[in-house]
């Protein structure tokens, strides 16, 4: 853990950090002369690493570069022992080294010998340096080797010492990647591995099959010159860079209608005009980059920076700066031509290692099947945009670039989660005919939408939809939700370069309302903290974050945010219907502070003579285990409750519930969590309120049917969960379900799974995936 093995992520330097020595600027123009100087490949590397460790005013310098076989080896050191060189090797991920090329991400720890994925050398002669520092190489997205510093001393590395080494190593990727060090054949795939059929995996960010012929998308971008002597020079070409880019994204991404695809092209507007990006640009170019290493230098730092982000939403904004960065090179480097269109077959399935939602515009969508991505996450705006427009797409298939040659046949089964490449025949008229069977099911899923969600004994459940962003909204009349059960309110502020103002905010609850015609929509006040940080608010380095300052949490400490937001929330509820509920409730007491600010705002929203709600419904979340036992006095001061089963049992379980090796050891089926969710239930229909369950597990068939069991009428659950959850209900006896399920509760067994899938399968319950 942070701290306790000395260890510093590399994005938030410890307080105490020793002050940076290094010079940059002076640093870079040593390179230069280092690179350009006439000597032998081995002895330029012997003198840079000595520049390096000199100005950095570190015992060691080393540099490692990838060989074939993903063997790290040593090519240059100063401090080490010289006869290591050429001998030490570690394989990627092996010793600190090999963690840093895996990570393809800086790591810095005060205590080298210590932390835990250290291995020890004794050929290197390394036992007196406590510190080390190190990043990676990166070039063309791909690892090529690693540059690392070591200090006797025990000592913190600053974020900018990081920061100029980063900067170094971007430099030498370019200078190794020339081939004179390692041929570049070394690492390239054998023709067998290249040519054969072959069946890639990954995860489905958006479902559906498709068959096509491959186009790739490489983000290749050779820039030769990477150090200026004229800082001005250079700020012209970037700002006239700059301005060809906004002129051409504002033709590409022009409103189209549709709510979702404008939605997302609006927030990739706002982050195409960050401050804070242009900015260190700037910087980076007057410490002595061109304008072309500069924006990626800095390309490379936020990848850093947001890639170690555990909130998926941050992350995902880096494939925006990617794409971004890459358009801005584009126009740096070849201003005249720089989107000649390449030829594009009529049934393209795209295939890159991260893409931005202008990338994918760039293709006509006529003629694009599919997308795979190596990297990207299921929420990135590439996604929604792709699933806009109906596209399925296939994220986190690694080496899918190596693997697929442009023209490949592909059968893409974003559902299945994977990849056909060069098939057979009889593979392709089998792939063909499941799509066929596939289309007839969306139909007869389609068909069951417009049906009441009624069970067959006549009992009627409310769906509801979970959303967070403006473009979801429409899926409210595609499902035909009964309302939005959760509204996480946190979303859009992820997104953006700044707080937003009162005003904005009340803009988009009031487009909310607006699209959701009429029905119920649950606005949560602001989720953050945990695993979703803002990036332009100052967050705790937190040993258990999950635990720590989150939610309610920083609402009550910071009520002038959280009064801002009950503010535009009742402002965009004027005459209308408004249910606001609070996360992360851990105490009666909380919900009554929360509750005192929005009286307050209740108080000044009248002297100002503003239109209130017609009616003003206040909820909590429960997810913390010890509102539980205070649940008669929640109920009596709520209007309405909402489980979070993702927090809930978490805590309940201790099992993170990000950590998959953790979670699934656990059942939320067990007989212990469902007698919880039991008792909850009962203890609200005594108060007469209203539940409702919004974690992940009402989205799945067999744990919603678990749920109708034990007493739920009201689910929220996403979109996509839908029309399983209907057609299970539609097809469920609820009263001989509820009796079995009284029978079970006292059981031993660690799970109830099998026993309430053996129930749905004597009674024909329809259970679209049993686990
Ligand atoms: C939950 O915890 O179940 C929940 C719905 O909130 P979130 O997933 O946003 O933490
Ligand atoms: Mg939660």
């Amino acid at each position: 853990m942070a701290g306790q093995s000395g260890q510093t992520p590399a994005s938030s330097p410890q307080k105490g950090a020793s002050k940076s020595t290094m010079d940059t600027r002076h640093l870079l123009s040593g390179l230069r002369d280092a690179l350009a100087a006439d000597q032998p490949s081995q002895k330029r590397l012997d003198h840079v690493v000595r520049l390096i460790a000199s100005a950095a005013g570190a015992e060691v310098c080393s540099l490692y570069l990838l060989r074939a076989g993903e063997v790290l080896e040593l090519f240059a050191t100063i401090g080490l022992n010289p006869k290591a060189v050429h001998h030490t090797r570690l394989r990627v991920g092996e010793g600190l080294i090999g963690s840093i090329a895996a990570a393809a991400g800086p790591l810095a720890t005060s205590n080298a010998p210590q932390h835990p994925n250290f291995a020890y050398r004794p050929e290197t002669g390394e036992d007196p340096f406590q510190s080390l520092c190190g990043v990676p190489l990166v070039r063309g997205g791909k690892v090529r080797g690693v540059l690392a510093i070591q200090h006797k001393e025990t000592r913190a590395y600053t974020a900018e010492e990081i920061e100029t080494l980063q900067t170094v190593a971007m430099v030498l990727a370019e200078l190794v990647s020339g081939g004179d060090f390692i041929a570049n054949t070394e690492t390239s795939l054998n023709a067998e591995e290249a040519f054969g059929p072959a069946r890639l995996t990954g995860m489905p960010f958006n479902a559906g099959m498709a068959v096509g012929k491959a186009i790739l998308h490489r983000a290749e971008i050779t820039i030769e010159r990477l150090l200026a002597d004229n800082p001005t020079q250079e700020v012209k070409r970037l700002n006239a860079a700059l301005a060809a880019m906004h002129a051409s994204l504002d033709s590409l991404l022009q409103p189209s209608g549709n709510t979702d695809k404008d939605e997302v092209l609006e927030a990739y507007r706002m982050i195409a005009s960050d401050r804070g990006w242009v900015g260190r640009i700037n910087e980076a170019i007057r410490s002595g980059l061109t304008a072309e290493a500069a924006v990626m230098q800095v390309a490379e730092q936020i990848k850093t920076r947001l890639s170690a982000s555990t909130d998926p939403y941050l992350r995902d904004r880096l494939s925006d700066f990617d794409d971004l960065s890459r358009r801005l090179l584009q126009h740096l480097l070849r201003p005249a031509d720089a989107f000649k269109a390449a030829p594009i077959p009529d049934d393209a399935i795209l295939v890159a290692r991260h893409l931005g939602p202008a990338e994918l515009l760039d293709i006509p969508s006529a003629k694009l099947r599919g997308v795979i991505l190596e990297e990207g996450a299921a929420t990135s705006h590439v996604v929604i945009v792709a699933r806009a427009l109906g596209i399925p797409v296939l994220g986190q298939c690694s080496n899918a670039l190596a693997r697929i040659e442009a023209g490949d046949e592909l059968l893409l089964d974003a559902d299945n989660a994977q990849v056909l490449v060069r098939p057979a025949e009889e593979v392709r008229s089998t792939f063909v005919k499941s799509m066929a069977a596939r289309a007839n099911k969306a139909r007869i899923n389609a068909e069951v939408r417009a049906l009441p969600s009624v069970t067959l004994d006549g009992v009627s459940v409310s769906l509801n939809l979970n959303c967070g962003l403006l473009l979801d909204v429409p899926q409210l009349e595609m499902t035909k939700a009964d309302g939005i059960g959760l509204y996480r309110t946190e979303i859009p502020f992820l997104s953006r370069g700044d707080f937003p103002d009162v005003a904005i905010q009340t803009e988009i609850y009031k487009k909310v309302l607006d699209q959701s015609g009429g029905r119920s929509v649950t606005f949560r006040t602001l989720d953050i903290g945990g695993d979703k940080f803002l990036p332009y608010m100052t967050h705790p380095v937190e040993e258990n974050p999950a635990l720590g300052w989150r939610a309610i949490r920083i609402g009550l400490d910071r009520p002038s945010m959280l009064r801002q937001q009950l503010r535009a929330l009742l402002r965009a509820g004027a005459g209308r219907n408004l249910k606001i509920m609070f996360p992360m409730i851990t105490e009666v007491d909380e919900l009554m502070r929360a509750k005192e600010l929005l009286e307050k705002e209740r108080e000044r929203a009248h002297e100002r003579k503003e239109e209130p709600p017609t009616k003003l419904e206040v909820g909590a979340m429960l997810e913390v285990p010890a509102l539980l036992f205070q649940l008669p006095a929640l109920l009596r001061e709520v209007d309405f409750l909402s489980i979070g089963s993702n927090d809930l049992l978490q805590f309940v379980l201790a099992a993170d519930r990000g950590n998959r090796a953790i979670t699934s050891r656990y059942d939320p089926l067990s007989p212990a969590v469902l007698t919880m969710l039991r008792s909850i239930a009962r203890e609200c229909a005594i108060a007469k309120r209203p539940l409702t369950l919004c974690g992940e597990l009402a989205g799945q068939p067999l744990e919603a049917m678990a749920l109708l069991g034990i007493g739920y009428r009201a689910l929220s659950l996403s979109a996509g969960s839908f029309d399983s959850v209907k057609l299970m209900l539609r097809s469920l006896h609820l009263g001989p379900l509820t009796a079995f399920m009284e029978t079970l509760m006292e059981s031993p067994d660690r799970t109830l799974r099998p026993k309430l899938a053996a129930f749905a399968r004597d009674r024909g319950v329809y259970i679209e995936h049993f686990r």
